[in-house]
C-alpha cells in the first residue's frame, strides 16, 4: 500500500491494512511472517515532512538461535517515523532527532511506500536472538545431534574450557 499525498485530506489521514503472509514474505532471510499482518496509524503532513505513526501486530516463524528448530513468536511494533523528501535531505547536513524513537527517513516527495514500514517493523520487533525455550539445550556442535531430544556420546566432553580449567584446581 502507498499513500499518496496529495489524496490527503486536510494533509492527514488514519489508515488501516491486513497483509496477507504471502505479502510480506520473505521478511527477511531470517523471518517469515505466519499469520496476516495488520497495520493502523496515522499519516500528517507538515510542511514538506511527513509524519507517520502506528502499529504493527502480526506472528512470525524464526529459527532457533541455539537449535535451529522454528519458533513462532509474536510481533508488536509501534512505530514513529518522519519523512523528508530526497530534495530537502540533500541541503541539510545534520538532521536532528528530537525523540527516542523518531527517525528520519527519505522519500520521493509523493507517496509513502507503507509496505516498507510494515517489513521494517517486523524486522525491528523481532530480537537479534530467539530461543526455543529459555534453557535450549541446542546442537551438539561434534555430531549434530539436537540435545533437547536426545543425548549423544560426545557430550561429555562439551565442557567449556574455561570450567574445564577450573575443575583441575579443585
Ligand atoms: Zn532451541
Ligand atoms: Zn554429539
Amino acid at each position: 500500500m502507498r499513500i499518496e499525498l496529495e489524496n490527503l485530506e486536510g494533509g492527514k489521514s488514519d489508515f488501516v491494512h491486513v497483509y496477507q503472509p504471502e505479502d510480506l514474505n520473505p521478511v527477511d532471510e531470517r523471518i517469515d511472517v505466519i499469520e496476516p499482518a495488520t497495520v493502523s496509524g496515522k499519516i500528517r503532513l507538515a510542511g514538506n515532512e511527513v509524519f507517520v505513526n502506528g502499529h504493527v501486530e502480526t506472528r512470525a516463524k524464526v529459527e532457533c538461535d541455539r537449535c535451529l528448530q522454528p519458533v513462532e513468536i509474536p510481533v508488536n511494533a509501534d512505530f514513529a517515523l518522519e519523512y523528508i523528501p530526497g530534495s530537502e535531505y540533500e541541503s541539510t547536513n545534520v538532521v536532528e532527532l528530537t525523540e527516542d524513537q523518531l527517525s528520519v527517513a527519505v522519500f520521493d516527495g509523493e507517496a509513502i511506500d507503507v509496505n516498507e514500514i510494515v517489513k521494517e517493523q517486523i524486522v525491528l520487533a523481532v530480537p537479534t536472538r530467539v530461543l526455543c525455550r529459555e534453557n535450549c539445550k541446542g546442537i551438539c556442535p561434534e555430531c549434530g545431534t539436537d540435545r533437547n531430544t536426545g543425548d549423544c556420546s560426545c557430550t561429555t566432553n562439551d565442557i567449556d574450557p574455561r570450567w574445564a580449567a577450573l575443575k583441575k584446581l579443585i
